[in-house]
């Protein structure tokens, strides 16, 4: 499954294609991808030799951690699904949940049980898991955790239809927004240090900050078993405004060129000026949901152009020069 040229450098170069950014996150998810998929072709089954590593990605949302994982599940063509922490806490039948959600890769597998045993499973809102005031949940967190940690260790699992899966392989990515990590982390260096000047000690904990300690983690409710299945952490950070004007028109699959290929469809040329991305990444920072909000925004300028557009075979071209200005049609030669 994982090609010899599928090295970890060319991983990153896959996913520079779909994901802007998060250079960092690249790298340690690529590695990580790596030995696990080599890990199963050199021990195959071999439950004692292979100690999978676990991945958590930490990241504020809508800054591409589902995309990550899917994105490198197409590269490696194994299936992938997502599921929501937090969905599992709030029901009473956690198991059934999880049962589902392999059963989802099953079918992601075209019903190939084989190849669903090597896919990727992302459970997102792993920092939820504690109850606040207030909340009600139906199980509790930490049996959230439990569950999840039987099938991430490996452990045959029934299906619907009676057959069995078995995730001793399946790769687990862990995500979560962990809102004030910065925080805790700094509170909890046990490095004292002397810094001679402001800048001098932004750079140290800068440093320090770098790197998550899984007892960070404890105060959002993990419980240590689960932190300690979870060795590999990468972090992602929020995008600039530039990199959402990026992630707007520079993807091979990006919102932009989608609108452009549609258009083109219509035999119509869809220019839109520079000014317009930068309008909508505007936007979408004081939306404060990543790259999210990108699309909709992106599709409220577009939805009464391209509903005028196919009744009007004598338009050639359409220009947008600004989010607050009408769209300029123009009649062909
Ligand atoms: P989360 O970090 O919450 O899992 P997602 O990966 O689901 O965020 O991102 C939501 C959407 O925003 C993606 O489908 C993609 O269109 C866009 N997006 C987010 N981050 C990036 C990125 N770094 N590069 C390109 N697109 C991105």
């Amino acid at each position: 499954m994982l090609a010899r040229e599928t090295t970890p450098s060319a991983i990153v170069r896959y996913l520079d294609q779909y994901v802007i950014g998060q250079e960092e996150a690249k790298k340690v998810l690529a590695v990580a991808v790596y030995s696990h998929y080599r890990k199963i072709a050199t021990f195959g089954h071999d439950q004692e030799a292979m100690a999978k590593s676990n991945v958590l990605l930490v990241g504020p949302s809508g800054t591409g951690k589902t995309l990550l994982c899917d994105t490198l599940s197409r590269m490696l063509k194994v299936p992938f699904v997502s599921a929501d922490a937090t969905s599992l806490a709030q029901t009473r039948y956690v198991n059934e949940e999880i049962e589902a959600a392999l059963q989802r890769l099953v079918d992601k597998a075209d019903g190939s049980i084989e190849r669903a045993q090597q896919g990727i499973i992302f459970i997102d809102e792993i920092d939820k898991l504690k109850v606040s005031d207030g909340q009600s949940r139906a199980i509790s967190g930490e049996s959230v955790q439990h569950a999840l940690l039987k099938i991430m260790e490996g452990a045959p699992v029934k299906l619907k239809d009676q057959h069995y899966i078995d995730t001793r392989n399946i790769l687990f990515i862990c995500g979560g927004a962990f809102v004030g990590l910065e925080n805790i982390m700094a509170r909890t260096q046990s490095f004292g240090f002397i810094a001679t000047s402001a800048d001098d000690n932004q750079n140290i904990l800068d440093r320090l900050n770098q790197r998550v300690k899984p007892t960070d983690l404890f105060e959002f409710g993990l419980i240590p078993e689960f932190t300690g299945r979870l060795p590999v952490i990468a972090r992602l950070h929020d995008l600039s405004k530039a990199m959402l004007v990026s992630i707007i028109s520079v993807p091979k699959n990006s919102i932009y060129r989608q609108y452009v290929e549609i258009f083109r469809g219509e035999g119509v040329d869809l220019q839109v000026a520079p000014r317009v991305f930068e309008q909508i990444a505007e936007i979408a920072i004081e939306y404060k949901t990543g790259a999210r909000s990108l699309r909709g925004i992106f599709e409220e300028l577009i939805t009464p152009i391209l509903y005028v557009v196919p009744d009007h075979p004598e338009i050639g071209k359409v220009e947008i020069s600004s989010l607050f200005e009408n769209a300029r049609l123009v009649g062909r030669k």
